[in-house]
């Protein structure tokens, strides 16, 4: 299950910025999550809880946001939707796409104290 290490993931960067932004306690976290990132939500909020426990980021809630993913077709010139990384254009079929959003997983905003 690799919620699990992205879960340990996001806690240290946590961790870190709690240094440099100087918080001690997260309260909420809004998580960006694409469709080819291959993350599984709610595996990803139980990792998540089980993780936080005993850190700065205990008993925070986390808001997870799914974001749309989108490929530039070179046969079409311009972005089209996609939900799966192989998926071809649903324009012209072609599956001469380049994934332009969607793969990622990023830290949106911070609730701190
Ligand atoms: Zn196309």
């Amino acid at each position: 299950m690799h919620e699990m290490s992205i879960a340990e993931g996001i806690v240290q960067v946590l961790e870190e910025q709690a240094k440099e932004q100087h918080y001690s306690k997260v309260k909420t976290v809004w998580l960006e999550i694409g469709p080819l990132a291959m993350i599984e939500s709610e595996a990803l909020s139980f990792c998540f809880e089980a993780v936080t426990r005993g850190t700065l980021a205990q008993d925070a809630s986390l808001q997870i946001i799914n974001i749309k993913g989108e490929a530039f077709c070179m046969q079409c010139l311009k972005n089209v939707p996609i939900t799966q990384r192989y998926d071809s254009c649903q324009s012209c079929g072609s599956h001469q796409l380049q994934v332009t959003q969607g793969d990622e997983m990023r830290i949106k905003e911070l609730e701190v104290e």
